[in-house]
């Protein structure tokens, strides 16, 4: 009888513990948040997901050459001397059509010496820090404003105007060569 009541007493004692801790806490602020419906502010320079504003982009490719594990890949299209792709908002004038410009998140690894270097700023990190995907795939980022079709556009009609221009010139030193023999007969 008397195990009985001392088995009893310390059951109502381990439960009258337990309530005095939640009592406690019930009055001390709360130390986590709501996640994900409540989100804290981020540091001024976090590094989450990278963006690039390709009106900005010059195509130098300074954040590839700086990129420690090759997860961005450019490909540019040099433009013709019709062709006019304008400034950029610092003021540097675009000679290059940006034909690829991807990233691959997956691999990145939110150094951001990607952005140092780059002599427009237009690459940079977001406070952009979720984007899970399903697919392997959709995380490689495309910013090229170019469909494949276009880019493929850019680098023929750079190439046709290489081919005018050698031929233009042939032509002329063709006529200069011409010119300088009949000259010579003439003597
Ligand atoms: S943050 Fe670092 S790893 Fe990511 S793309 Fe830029 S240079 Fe590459
Ligand atoms: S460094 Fe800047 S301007 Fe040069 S290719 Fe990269 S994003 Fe474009």
């Amino acid at each position: 009888m008397k195990q009985y009541l001392k088995n009893t007493w310390e059951g109502i004692w381990t439960v009258l513990i337990g309530m005095k801790v939640t009592f406690k806490h019930l009055f001390v602020p709360a130390v986590t948040i709501q996640y994900p419906d409540v989100k804290l502010p981020l540091p001024d320079r976090a590094r989450n997901r990278l963006y690039v504003n390709m009106d900005d982009c010059i195509g130098c490719r300074q954040c590839e050459r700086a990129c420690p594990v090759d997860c961005i890949i450019i490909d540019t299209a040099k433009a013709t001397p019709t062709d006019d792709l304008g400034t950029t908002s610092n003021g540097k004038k675009k000679a290059l059509w940006v034909t690829k410009f991807d990233i691959d998140i997956a691999k990145c690894c939110y150094c951001s010496l990607c952005v140092y270097p780059c002599p427009t700023e237009c690459i940079y990190m977001t406070d952009v820090y979720e984007f899970s995907e399903y697919k392997r795939e959709d995380l490689i980022y495309n910013f090229s404003t170019l469909t494949l079709d276009e880019a493929e556009e850019k680098k023929v009609n750079y190439e046709k105007f290489m081919e005018e221009k050698a031929a233009a010139k042939a032509k002329a030193d063709a006529e200069k060569a011409a010119d300088k023999n009949q000259d010579t007969k003439k003597k």
